[in-house]
């Protein structure tokens, strides 16, 4: 097993410039000789899945894990996939709101904060009012490391709250969060201190992580989905789980790879425009921003200028994907048919999956017998106070003697 002070030549992947293909050192988020991002190179002769190992870490061949064994863990990963019939015989909903913090992102953080241990890093920060600040708050209290949670002034406090009780520091910044973030990466860059950010340029060892949720559907299916529904934020969890689908058909356990379809908000839906016009560059996305100061309560996926557009929309070229908009409203009525449904209270920012696969399903794109996975990610315990806003309720009151004749089906 490798040991805390591993040299490169000891481990299974290789962290390489995407541009200039220079190999880049551990401690590296970017590459020093063209700052290029960094991807790993995986030993392709190991096996994917590792059934001596537990949650994420069996899959440890094919992510940046210096050690699977001292993996900082919540007991993230490992989430139900449940058959159900939405208007479809086969639909199979990946429940990532059993995630630890209620959100996928447990599995990019997990990654990361056991990078910044193995680094010996005593503090580790981000930028997030949202699931990745949460998740970050959680997993340096579980690796006893300090955190802090930059976030935006006008952060709502019942999402900063667990972000406190978790033990970070969180602090209101006075700017635009665009700026935030810039500046967090150059501090990050200038000083050392680890960033968390799920952006890949910016920390790639946790962009890893999306990849063991197609590595997981496909051992609960037994075979790839023909499609799969993804919420598509700043698209780094997009182009992530068609990297993991590629790695399986890679290695000769699958003969197909699903096509994806990311699900945007209708007002923050540069991917779905970026997409549909031919964009390449974040140049492009750039030179047409959308959505920018529109209030939306998809406040996770909402992005002007997604962070990881590049690989997702490289992604849906490569796997014949694509990407569909669902509004605030239309999100909303997707997670109360959701929840009526089959039982899962997802947050509005997941019922734009749901929204989406309607619109899917309605479009006629899939055949009876297709297979189509449906990522629901975030958990709406989190959001009770979005709900409640838009769609206020209050129970009616009763006399105790009106009770019986309240009992009716
Ligand atoms: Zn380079």
């Amino acid at each position: 097993m490798k040991s805390k002070d591993a040299k490169l030549k000891d481990l299974h992947f290789i962290p390489r410039c995407d541009l200039c293909l220079k190999v880049a050192a551990l401690s590296q988020m970017r590459c020093g000789s063209c700052n290029g991002s960094i991807s790993f190179d995986y030993d392709k002769k190991l096996p994917i899945f590792d059934e001596t190992k537990s949650g994420i870490s069996r899959f440890w061949s094919r992510l940046p894990l210096v050690n699977p064994d001292t993996r900082i863990t919540l007991g993230e990963g490992g989430t139900p996939l449940l058959k159900v019939d939405l208007g479809h015989e086969n639909i199979w909903l990946k429940n990532e709101m059993a995630n630890p913090t209620g959100s996928h992102k447990d599995r990019q953080i997990s990654l990361a904060i056991s990078h910044a241990v193995h680094l010996g890093k005593k503090l580790s920060a981000i930028v997030s009012a949202g699931s990745t600040g949460l998740s970050n708050a959680a997993y340096t209290s579980r690796a006893g490391i300090k955190g802090i949670v930059f976030t935006g002034e006008s952060a709502r406090s019942d999402r900063v709250y667990p972000i406190h009780i978790l033990g970070s520091e969180v602090i209101r910044v006075k700017d635009d969060i665009d700026n935030v973030i810039d500046k967090l990466t150059e501090l990050s860059a200038e000083t050392g201190v680890y960033n968390s950010s799920t952006a890949r340029h910016i920390n790639p060892y946790q962009a890893e992580g999306p990849k063991t949720i197609a590595y997981e559907i496909y051992e609960d299916m037994g075979c790839a989905p023909d499609w799969m529904i993804v919420p598509a934020g700043g698209g780094g969890t997009y182009a992530a789980i068609g990297r993991g689908f590629i790695e399986l058909f890679e290695a000769g356990l699958t003969d197909r790879i699903p096509r994806l379809v990311g699900a945007v908000p209708s007002s923050y839906n540069a991917l779905e425009h970026g997409h549909n016009l031919g964009y390449q560059s974040m140049e492009e996305i750039k030179k047409h921003a959308i959505g920018e100061g529109i209030p939306t309560i998809l406040a996770k996926l909402a992005h002007v200028y997604p962070p990881d557009a590049e690989d997702a929309l490289k992604m849906a070229r490569k796997l014949n994907g694509y990407f569909l908009s669902a509004s605030d409203e239309e999100s909303m009525d997707a997670c109360e048919f959701l929840a009526s449904r089959v039982g899962l209270y997802t947050e509005p920012s997941s019922g734009t999956s749901i929204a989406v696969l309607r619109k899917f399903l309605a479009s006629g794109a899939a055949n009876k017998s297709d297979k189509i996975a449906v990522m629901v990610c975030g958990s709406g315990f989190r959001e009770t106070v979005t709900f409640s806003e838009k769609r206020p309720f209050t129970p009616n009151a009763i006399n105790l003697d009106a009770m019986l004749e309240n009992i009716t089906l």
